[in-house]
């Protein structure tokens, strides 16, 4: 039951690997559970992490069994197309057919080998990127904090566990703050549990043991830190094996769509064959033999076995594409709704912003200070009026420092590379703050130790912490938004010693700093006689703290953001930003970014409270910009704008973020700042937190959508085309143009090659400059009905054509239908070169030069072609003869007319609009 390696007794080391007989839940104390892993709370050292590591192995779950090759490869045979190809090889091989039978089963047999092969590729690049978002895990270790991998996690770790955490291994906890966690995922139970720290009785259930966190369940508030006392398999979750080994299938409401598509596709073709089949025999006498081959020809050739495979490889591949661009997909239809995203909307810090932060700005009693230097440098100095203010002189100036360097988790680190900040990039730039002026933070910190905190949400937008004051008592300081700093305040500190707040003064201060883009943070402090008793609550810093002064720091929006949103406004796609900062701040830093309003106003989430929904409903619709918003209003907002019918993209990184991440039509989470409970709930992980990757993703959303459109546009035209050749025929009585084994051949040669080789296109260049797709836009819209009517029709008049004229100069009936099957062979070589471009001319260098794959796959049914014409034991098994060059070039020519037609459809769309709804937008 128990993992056999957490149960060492006190004193005892664990890698005796005895069972033990104390149970982590109900050790006696929290310092009896430390000696039973070894550990202190500082963590352990490296090397002992490395022994542990090579003793207890990778904290990873065990592999879920994958799907066998075999049962992929059979899979592939798993297809009502599929099994109509299978019924009709049988038959043929029934009636002696046994060239026919043979090709019917190398047509299956080469499409089920291409399936498998791009399959198992797709699959394993889906791992490869699921892999890229590894869980983290904050640890102690060494007496310091490390974010490492969960993975490398060993039994006797400290781990530190906060509100959106994933809880990376078991833990008994040594510590808690109002911890509450989500076990759903062990025990079913929705409401998350109150942990604590309390030993409890050894046999208590799993949903009892409250003084555990368990591998796998989700923090959802507070702050708390634990030993691991299992990983990996030993893990309570790791036992609980059916959870895992689950793929995602690679299927898409698209390609649902298509498949449905496809299967009533077939029972029309079954119908259509039965028909032709009973007129041929019954009206004009074909022999019921050469009649039922003839229809096998006819139902293979129409059937389009590739296409959801094709469909498959081309979302796959538009996966990989995107996360080459630093967005990864967790999940599949977020790629197809990528394409047709009408509404980002976007936090500010560190999304648009570089979250590089520096204090600019220190307003005192005493009046404004510039801040000298550049990045997290700690060199830089103090201006009041341009000249140099020393800060032993200031009292006012010192206070404010040395709180924000106080109440503040981050630390500074010198690298090869310069300055960078363990923690909050917004509180690394506090404690370069303070180094610039003549303080060293960490002694600093050890002669105010921290007695306790309240730590900071973004509900309510501040954070306090309590220390011992080295003369005795404790001193409290608070760091926040400056409305709510302001709020608490009954005083104010001036160098001369305090006074009384003038509120409206510090309001007026904190505005100016923010319209010029900073962000705002006011310190506050409250002096208390005698250290308390009780634990920190919300009651203590309510009021009657004294304001010290306000910090401005400058983040300056990221340079290829401005380029993004450029490109969104291009494409017809609005941007929102919806930030927890001051709302002039917010509007300062959209207005660089150049992201526009209705009247370039900001809202704060206190506006949107006050309104009407039908209010509401039209300020979201215009207005860009969003500040001191709470998760609830990013909800609210996505639903606004879905009820007005946009397809609206959200990012966030908190815990309470997941909701409106799963609300949005693509819920985008970060992958760097964000909690492991928004990258669940999110559909896409930025992994380099940056807005330009949402708009990288948006452009390769937009081209597999493309790309879609070229296969299905390619392939049901060809396949219609041939089939209806083979009807006219058929129905009139005449002589069929093509022998059945040729169609068996033509539809075994390009179905896969050609058809796939679309998957690949790079993106038109027009891509980012079309308005977005209209989401109820039907696959089979009227312009592909159209151009399926269309193009089959040119194939048969083509195909009549070269038949009739082979004919009538006397060649014999199997060189006129060598001369038919390379016709229709070139016809589609031609098409495809006409479909790659669904916006633009084909006829241009770049249209024509093609890409490799392309180039590759016109490549291969060249060839395939040639050897079908000369070569001699193909010409005995088709029934072919050599065609002459005249003929070469006759057939060249039809494939140009062919082309050149299209050519001129698409300009007449291009000027009139009408049925083409792409075309029409322009
Ligand atoms: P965005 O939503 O675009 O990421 P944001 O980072 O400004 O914007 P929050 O993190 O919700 O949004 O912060 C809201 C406000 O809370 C900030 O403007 C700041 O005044 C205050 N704040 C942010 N971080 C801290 C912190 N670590 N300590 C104290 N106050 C903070």
């Amino acid at each position: 039951m128990h993992n056999p390696a957490c149960f060492a007794e006190a004193g005892e080391t664990i890698d005796t690997q005895k069972p033990l007989r104390v149970v982590p839940w109900h050790a006696d104390s929290v310092a009896a559970t430390l000696t039973a892993f070894d550990t202190s709370p500082e963590g352990l050292d490296t090397a002992e992490v490395l022994r542990r590591l090579a003793l207890h192995g990778y904290n990873r779950m065990p592999e879920g069994e994958g799907r066998s090759a075999l049962s992929r490869f059979l899979a592939q045979f798993n297809n009502v197309l599929i099994h109509v190809l299978l019924a009709a090889a049988a038959v043929t091989a029934l009636l002696g057919h046994w060239v026919d039978a043979a090709v019917i089963l190398l047509v299956v047999l080469v499409n089920a080998v291409i399936g498998f092969i791009q399959e198992g590729r797709a699959e394993r690049a889906l791992e490869a990127i699921s892999a890229m978002i590894s869980a983290q895990a904050s640890v102690m270790r060494d007496g310091k904090r490390h974010t490492i991998k969960a993975e490398e996690l060993v039994p006797g770790d400290i781990v530190l566990l906060e509100a959106g955490d994933r809880v990376p291994a078991d833990l008994r906890l040594l510590r808690a703050r109002s911890l509450r966690i989500d076990e759903g995922i062990l025990t079913g139970e929705s409401v998350p549990v109150e942990k604590g720290t309390s030993r409890i009785g050894a046999d208590a259930a799993l949903g009892d043991r409250t003084c555990m966190a368990f591998s796998g369940s989700l923090v959802v508030a507070g702050q708390g830190a634990g030993v691991v006392t299992g990983t990996g398999a030993g893990t309570e979750i790791g036992r609980i094996t059916s959870l895992l080994g689950e793929v995602e299938t690679l299927a898409t409401p698209l390609v649902r769509q298509m498949d449905q598509f496809a299967r009533m596709l077939t029972g029309a073709i079954l119908a259509v064959s039965v028909a032709v089949f009973g007129i041929a025999v019954a009206v004009h006498g074909m022999p019921w033999g050469d009649a039922f081959m003839a229809v096998v020809g006819l139902a293979v050739a129409a059937i389009p076995e590739g296409l959801p495979a094709v469909m498959t490889i081309t979302l796959a591949i538009g996966v990989q594409r995107m996360a080459a661009r630093n967005a990864i997909i967790r999940r599949l239809p977020a790629v197809e709704t990528l394409g047709s995203v009408s509404v980002i909307c976007s936090d500010k810090t560190g999304t648009l912003t570089r979250n590089e932060m520096m204090v600019q700005t220190v307003v005192t009693s005493d009046g404004r200070f510039e801040v000298t230097g550049s990045g997290y440098a700690p060199e830089g100095g103090f201006l009041l009026d341009g000249t140099r203010a020393s800060v032993e002189d200031r009292t006012s100036l010192a206070e404010v420092v040395r709180g924000s360097c106080l109440c503040n988790d981050a630390s500074l680190r010198r690298t090869e590379a310069g300055w960078s900040v363990n923690g909050d990039p917004m509180e690394g730039a506090l404690v370069s703050l303070a180094m610039k002026a003549g303080m060293d933070p960490h002694e600093l910190r050890s002669r105010f130790g921290r007695l306790d905190e309240i730590p900071f949400d973004a509900q309510h937008r501040f954070m306090a912490s309590l220390h011992h004051l080295p003369e005795g008592g404790a001193v409290l300081y608070v760091k926040g938004a400056p409305e709510r700093v302001i709020a608490m305040c009954g005083r104010e500190h001036a160098s001369s010693g305090e006074r009384p707040l003038d509120a409206g003064w510090w309001t007026a201060q904190a505005d100016a700093a923010a319209r010029q883009g900073q962000r705002v943070l006011g310190i506050a402090a409250k002096r208390l006689p005698q250290v308390p008793s009780k634990p920190l609550a919300f009651a203590d810093v309510d009021d009657g703290l004294t304001m010290l002064g306000l910090l401005g720091l400058i983040d300056p929006p990221r340079d290829e953001a401005l380029v993004a949103v450029r490109e969104c406004q291009s494409a017809g796609i609005r941007v929102k930003m919806i930030t927890g900062d001051h709302a002039a701040t917010a509007a300062a830093i959209a207005g660089m970014l150049g992201i526009r309003g209705s009247d370039g106003r900001a809202l704060t989430g206190a506006d949107l409270d006050r309104m009407s929904e039908s209010e509401f409903q039209s300020v979201v619709r215009d207005v860009s910009v969003f500040a001191r918003t709470s998760p609830e209003h990013k909800l609210r907002i996505v639903q606004a704008l879905q009820h007005d019918r946009a397809i609206v993209v959200m990012t966030g990184d908190g815990v309470n973020d997941a909701p409106s991440l799963k609300q949005a039509d693509v819920g985008v989470a970060m992958g760097r700042k964000g909690t492991e409970v928004a990258k669940e709930a999110a559909g896409m992980v930025l992994a380099d937190d940056n807005f330009a990757s949402i708009v990288a993703a948006v452009h390769e959303g937009r081209t597999v959508h493309d790309n879609l459109k070229k296969v299905i546009s390619w392939t049901l035209p060809t396949n219609g085309g041939v089939a209806l050749a083979i009807i006219t025929a058929m129905l009139l009585g005449l002589t069929l143009p093509i022998a059945p084994v040729q169609i068996l051949w033509i539809n075994m040669i390009t179905a896969a090659t050609l058809g796939l080789t679309l998957a690949y296109e790079p993106p038109e260049p027009d891509v980012m400059r079309r308005p977005p797709r209209r989401v109820d836009e039907p696959i089979l819209s009227r312009f592909l009905v159209w151009r399926i009517v269309l193009v089959s029709v040119l194939f048969v008049v083509a195909v009549s054509g070269m038949f009739a004229w082979a004919i009538r100069r006397g060649l014999p009936i199997e060189e006129a239908r060598t001369i038919v099957v390379n016709t229709l062979v070139v016809l589609e070589i031609f098409y495809l070169f006409s479909v790659r471009f669904l916006h633009a001319p084909s006829l241009t260098w770049h249209g024509v030069v093609g890409t490799r794959s392309v180039l590759i796959g016109v490549g291969a049914v060249v060839l395939a072609q040639f050897a079908f014409t000369y070569l001699p034991p193909m010409q005995v098994l088709f029934h072919t003869r050599a065609v002459s060059l005249l003929d070469g070039v006759a057939i060249m020519a039809a494939g140009m007319i062919l082309l050149l037609i299209l050519e001129g459809e698409k300009r007449l769309w291009g000027r009139v609009g009408g049925l083409n709804p792409d075309l029409k937008h322009r």
